[in-house]
């Protein structure tokens, strides 16, 4: 998969990507990742990109031409027309379904703005996605950026060296991850739970749902509530006594359909 990260600050970007996990990917060639400088492509002298808005008011704005061409650089040696992700507060908030919908695409564009933001003008024209990763506004789209390409490379196959490890944390199934531990078996008085020393595969199982469950539900009420909307329980009448106390969905047989 590669990743056009359109910039003022094409060294940030690189440098903030290149480690670890990500920078192993990028080595092995299952992700690339490009940082393409956006005032490369002014037409203006001391190749200069932004300006006051109109109609007043503090700070200055990316101006469209300059990010037009640097979009259109990119999109034309690419084999067909990316989507275009600006990065910005005024977005839909990502979340792990959309950085999965993003790791299906081949390349992926991505816009920063810096200073007060671009012209509306030419994110009209461009732009096909805009990103906000939460309620707050930062001074760049550079971190942003980032956070969109690490989210979306570990969805890469091959990226994460165990595979699984993707399919089972907080958001793949609708939950937060359940509470784990490594060695050794006790740490300051404080045991691991003894179910998962039991090699019991079955209950471990068992054990790890109810525990996202109720994490789910104490930490995140509303990815609690669209879960159960989702995965209602299967209900077995003669199970059901009479009271007035809901059963725990994950002591409900055939709970995970
Ligand atoms: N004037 C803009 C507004 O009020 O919506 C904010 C501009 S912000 C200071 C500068 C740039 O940072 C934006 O163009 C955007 O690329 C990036 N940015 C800031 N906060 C962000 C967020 N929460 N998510 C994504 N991008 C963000």
């Amino acid at each position: 998969m590669n990743f056009h990260i359109l910039t003022l600050f094409p060294d940030m970007v690189m440098s903030g990507l290149n480690t670890s996990i990500l920078a192993r990917a990028m080595e092995k060639e299952l992700i690339h990742v490009e940082a393409v400088n956006i005032r490369d492509y002014s037409l203006i002298r001391h190749q200069k990109v932004d300006d006051y808005t109109y109609g007043g008011g503090a700070g200055m704005l990316m101006q469209a031409q300059p990010v037009y061409d640097c979009i259109e650089a990119v999109q034309q040696r690419l084999p067909e027309r990316a989507r275009v992700v600006y990065m910005s507060p005024q977005g839909e908030v990502f979340t792990q379904q959309k950085a999965q919908e993003f790791s299906k695409e081949k390349d992926l564009i991505l816009l920063c703005g810096h200073y007060e933001g671009i012209d509306e003008r030419v994110l009209e024209e461009s732009v096909t996605d805009v990103i906000s990763i939460g309620d707050y506004v930062l001074t760049g789209g550079e971190l942003p950026a980032m956070i969109v390409v690490d989210a979306v490379s570990r969805l890469v196959p091959g990226v994460l060296g165990n595979d699984e490890s993707a399919g089972t944390e907080s958001f793949q199934n609708g939950l937060l991850e359940y509470p784990q531990y490594s060695r050794p078996e006790e740490w300051h008085g404080r045991k691991v739970p003894e179910i998962l020393l039991s090699g019991d595969h079955a209950k471990v199982d068992a054990w790890r749902l109810e525990q996202s469950l109720e994490r789910t539900k104490e930490r995140r009420p509303d990815l609690y509530e669209k879960y159960m909307k989702e995965h209602p329980p299967a209900v077995k009448k003669k199970r059901r006594k009479k009271t007035t106390e809901e059963p725990h969905p994950a002591e409900e047989e055939n709970f995970l359909q």
